[in-house]
Formats: structure tokens, sequence, C-alpha cells
């Protein structure tokens, strides 16, 4: 880090409905943050078609997401569409502790629950569809899903949407680029905070005493 100012990592959870672009902005920003790391959840869903282990997703059982509830293996846990969905505690704490920042895709049930267990070190970002008509546009043209799935998700989008205001930042995704910029913007911004920045009362004294 330039300086040597040491900072504390942070969490900057990304929430919208199903189909506003979320997937995508999370790809482009992990691209260009090389500070940042992706969270990446367990599910008990079935991996959609390209989806890999590991990378999107952790595939596993209900058996398994009950055990590592049972062993707070989880930072927060929720049921999305009928399916099971976690954070494991190890890899955040890992690279929270070696000082970089983790992005986390997850819902507003499990934003809340980020936020109550670390308050100080959370920025929540919503993102927001320009309209229905496009975030149904989306979801159709995704086609990874069954018809029936799309349309609980359409109903659910609204459930999800409602959540808004909960959230420290909204952005309204019309365009990837600005999107992406926007987000960029909110990471860099945070990042500057002073209670962050852990190094920064010593670095100031020496630059007072001239050495
Ligand atoms: P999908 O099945 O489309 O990948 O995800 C469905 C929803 O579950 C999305 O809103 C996504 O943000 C959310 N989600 C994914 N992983 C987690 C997680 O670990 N915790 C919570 N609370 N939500 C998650």
């Amino acid at each position: 880090m330039s300086h040597g100012i040491e900072r504390r990592g942070l969490m900057m959870v990304l929430s919208s409905p199903s189909g506003a672009g979320k997937t995508t902005i999370s790809r482009k920003l992990l691209q260009s943050e090389p500070q940042l790391k992706m969270s990446v959840s367990v599910t008990t869903r079935p991996p959609r078609p390209g989806e890999v282990e590991g990378r999107d997703y952790f595939f596993i059982t209900p058996e398994q997401f009950g055990l590592m509830v049972n062993r707070r293996e989880l930072l927060e846990h929720a049921k999305v569409f009928s399916n099971h969905y976690g954070t494991p505690k190890g890899p955040v704490a890992e690279a929270l502790a070696l000082g970089r920042d983790v992005l986390f895709d997850i819902d507003w049930q499990g934003t809340q629950q980020l936020v109550e267990h670390a308050r100080e070190d959370v920025i929540s970002i919503f993102i927001l569809p320009p309209s229905t008509r496009e975030l149904e546009r989306r979801l159709r043209q995704r086609a990874q899903d069954p018809a029936d799935v799309v349309a609980a998700r359409m109903a659910k989008a609204s459930d999800e949407i409602s959540h808004w205001a909960e959230y420290d930042y909204v952005v309204l995704n019309e365009d990837l680029e600005k999107t992406l910029l926007q987000v960029q913007s909110i990471l860099h911004a945070e990042r500057l905070r002073r209670r962050r920045q852990t190094g920064l009362g010593d670095f100031v004294k020496r630059l007072r005493d001239g050495v």
C-alpha cells in the first residue's frame, strides 16, 4: 500500500433482484480491482449450465448445509427461492486480515445479517434495473431457468426491490460501463475513509515531525 499506511479491509455487498446485471458488474469489478476478493457462497440449488464449482458457488446438499449452520461456519445464511444460500466465514476472515476487500453477491436477508455482525466494515449497494420491462427481458434472455422459475423470479424481484432503502448506496443500472464506474467510485471513496486507514495517525505524525 502506498506510504505504508495500513488499511482495514472492507466488505462490499451488492444486492439486486435477479436480472438487474449484478453478476456482470461483479465480474468486471473483480477484473479491475486486484485488491478485491469475491466471497463464494455455498448453495443447495443445482448448478446452472456454465456455472463452475468453487467459482460461482460451492454446490452442497441440504445435509451439508445444515451441518455448516450447526457448526457456525457461515457468516450469514438465508433461504431464497426455496434454496439455501450462505457465506462461509473462513475465506472472508482470511482476506480481511490481509487488508483485502471482500465482495458479496447476497440478498437483503444476508445483508441485514452482515450489517448486524460488522456495521463499520460493511458497505451495501443496491443495483436497480432501469425498468420492470427491461428486467423481464433480461431474465427471459438469460433463458437458463425454466419458464416457471423466470415467473417466480419476476414476482420475487418486487419483494427484493422493496428493501432498497436499507442500503447505503443505490445505483440504477441503465448502462453497464457507467454503473461499473459508479460502483468503482464508491469502493475507492470508502477505502479512503479515515477510520479505515488504521496507520494514518502515525504517518501524519511523521509528516508533521518532518521525518
Ligand atoms: P442465484 O440462484 O440467482 O444465483 O441467486 C439468488 C439470490 O440469492 C441472489 O439474490 C443472490 O444475491 C442471493 N445469494 C447468493 N448467495 C447468497 C448467500 O450466500 N447469502 C444470501 N443471503 N444470499 C445469497
